[in-house]
């Protein structure tokens, strides 16, 4: 950020200088201390900046109405609603997602490179934060012939992108269990990077999870059931309650979710049809579903 854009922003935060937008009257949902707050939101050059009483160029009353962060789907293959990223997002903007954390694997899978940097720049065209991970297994399995074969050395120089985040879904097991070499120097560039890295673990056994763990893998998005869950969770890993257009895990999951350890949970589609998006939503169907299972 600029250095005088900087300044002016904690200007307005305390209150030396009026933000260029204030909500006022609204129940302000406090995400960290699980209540609602009646206060103001300060935004300058969009961002919240306060939270309290504040004034504003201009002012908007929110009349009571409830205000509370987007959702955020923490995993999704944007090609699977087989629309564009700024298409993508006409069909979950307007359901709270304000945020997506994506894997532009299936594209990857036949175009190689270019198809991250098309979906990258395709991303900054639409309304909703996209991040991205970048495909840690292109091809998916060494005998597919799809047309692209992504190495380490190829994904590298993508990590300079502001909006990448770390390594997708790592699924290939057997070359993280026999610490292939290309697979080691995937995992190794991510974790040098100070990235993150997603796993892919269906099925695997706690031996395989704590070899996982030892790679630094964080999250996975495969859980089907609540056991496999407490397993993962168990060793410190973030599991992703996924619904999508065929894998349904959300509700066979669940059961693992308590009070303790709610924090390592989020939700994820992975792959939805545009027409279930539209028909059926998106994270906030995931959110109707979790709180109708109380
Ligand atoms: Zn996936």
């Amino acid at each position: 950020m600029d250095k005088e854009l900087f300044r002016h922003q904690i200007e307005v935060a305390a209150k030396e200088k009026k933000a260029a937008l204030v909500i006022k009257h609204a129940k302000v949902m406090d995400v960290f201390n699980q209540e609602w707050l009646d206060a103001d939101v300060a935004v300058e050059n969009g961002q919240i900046v306060g939270i309290g009483e504040y004034e504003g160029e201009q002012e908007l009353d929110a009349a009571g109405q409830m205000l509370v962060p987007g959702f955020i789907d923490g995993h999704v293959h944007i090609e699977s609603s087989m629309v564009t990223p700024a298409e993508f997002s006409k069909a979950v903007v307007p359901r709270g997602v304000t945020t997506v954390v994506t894997d532009p694997h299936e594209i990857a899978n036949v175009s190689g490179i270019t198809g991250i940097r098309f979906m990258l720049e395709e991303a900054r065209k639409a309304a909703l934060n996209i991040y991205f991970m970048l495909p840690s297994c292109v091809p998916a399995v060494s005998f597919e012939r799809s047309g692209a074969v992504l190495k380490a050395k190829d994904l590298r120089p993508l990590y300079q992108e502001k909006e990448v985040l770390g390594l997708a879904e790592v699924m290939d097991y057997v070359g993280v269990e026999q610490a292939e070499e290309d697979m080691l120097q995937k995992l190794l560039d991510a974790q040098n990077e100070n990235k993150l890295i997603d796993g892919h673990l269906a099925g695997l056994t706690d031996r395989l999870i704590n070899v996982y763990r030892t790679a630094s893998v964080q999250t996975d998005h495969e859980v089907t059931t609540a056991g496999e869950a407490l397993e993962r969770v168990k060793r410190g890993m973030y599991v992703m309650l996924r619904e999508g257009s065929v894998a349904k895990n959300e509700k066979n999951v669940l059961p693992a979710v308590n009070e303790k350890n709610a924090r390592r949970f989020f939700f994820c589609t992975d792959d939805k049809h545009l027409d279930d998006l539209m028909a059926e939503g998106s994270i906030d169907e995931q959110v109707r579903m979790s709180k109708k299972k109380g």
